[in-house]
């Protein structure tokens, strides 16, 4: 399908231009592209008819990964390829550059971006797994000027809903580097190997000086309800080394406490297999990039 007339298209090359074409239109009149990777094809189906296009291509300062002494913040235009190849995210982050690895083929890995991918929030949504499970922090600023940092937890809603605000503009997803030992793992299973996921899965582990877990956080997608938080599996992990039974234990309670649904990808019961197996896959992998 077409789209819907577009009357206006602009490139601003500064944040201020932005929030300004933004204050100059009515709520929904306008809209943010990124990579263009989701908005396009909802822009085609006429479920998005914005009249105004602001393309954020021109915002150099969005799109670099700082590598701070405490913190990682990753501008909102910095895109999956670069994710992936970016050495910042080695180490706490590697659960980050998986998901981004795992986004479609390689043309949707060359345009999409993290901000586009947050801000979005598909139903089985790779990144926004990964960012909750490390749990992220999305840094935004408003057309009046306001500036908002909102966690992961708080932020991402359900499908196509977070807790940006029509005319917030995000600029950049932060995480803490932690201090003592940690890692993290994302991994997704699609009907085929580019499809968007059935089941994905991201975890993060921290370990104390003894090599036990003090800290971890599980993040599903492909439920229906975008990415979530599955608490029900992280208290096994506490205290344990990463140990088959404990491993087990979590990817049982995750299912016992998750509502999966059936629906023409896979049965219920297959998406509980699939939590079991690569549930299991990526929590180990996280233990093990924390003891290295
Ligand atoms: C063939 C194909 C396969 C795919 N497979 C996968 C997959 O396996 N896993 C997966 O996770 N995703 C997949 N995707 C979706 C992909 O991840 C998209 O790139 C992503 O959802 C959107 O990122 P984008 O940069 O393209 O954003 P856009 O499509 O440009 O924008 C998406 C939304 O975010 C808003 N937005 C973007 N940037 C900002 C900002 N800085 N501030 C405020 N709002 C903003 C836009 O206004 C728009 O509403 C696939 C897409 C395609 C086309």
């Amino acid at each position: 399908m077409y789209p819907a007339e577009i009357k206006e298209y602009h490139k601003p090359d500064s944040v201020e231009q932005v929030l300004e074409l933004i204050a100059n239109h009515e709520e929904g009149e306008s809209l943010l592209l990124a990579g263009g990777q989701s908005a396009m094809q909802a822009i085609k189906s006429r479920m998005l008819r914005p009249q105004c296009i602001i393309d954020l291509q021109g915002l150099q300062e969005l799109k670099t990964i700082n590598d701070e002494s405490e913190t990682l913040k990753i501008g909102a235009m910095v895109r999956y390829c670069e994710l992936v190849k970016s050495s910042s995210l080695n180490n706490n982050f590697t659960g980050l550059k998986d998901a981004a690895a795992h986004v479609g083929d390689r043309q949707v890995r060359n345009r999409g971006t993290i901000g586009g991918s947050v801000c979005w929030n598909y139903a089985a949504a790779c990144t926004p797994t990964a960012v909750l499970a490390l749990d992220g922090n999305m840094h935004l600023i408003s057309s009046d000027g306001e500036i908002k940092v909102i966690c992961a937890d708080d932020f991402f809603l359900g499908p196509l809903d977070t807790a940006k605000s029509e005319s917030d503009i995000l600029i950049s997803v932060s995480f803490k580097k932690s201090k003592t030992r940690s890692g993290s793992a994302y991994k997704k299973w699609g009907l085929v190997k580019d499809a968007l996921p059935v089941v994905g899965i991201a975890a993060f582990v921290k370990l104390d000086s003894n090599g036990s877990c003090c800290e971890a956080r599980i993040a599903l997608t492909g439920m229906g309800v975008g990415a979530q938080r599955a608490a029900a599996g992280e208290t096994p992990l506490l205290g344990s080394y990463g140990d088959p039974q404990s491993i087990e234990a979590a990817t049982e309670n995750i299912c016992a406490n998750i509502d999966a649904p059936t629906d023409l990808s896979a049965t219920s019961d297959y998406r509980h297999q699939l939590i079991r197996s690569i549930g299991a896959e990526v929590i180990l992998t996280a233990f093990k990039r924390a003891s290295t």
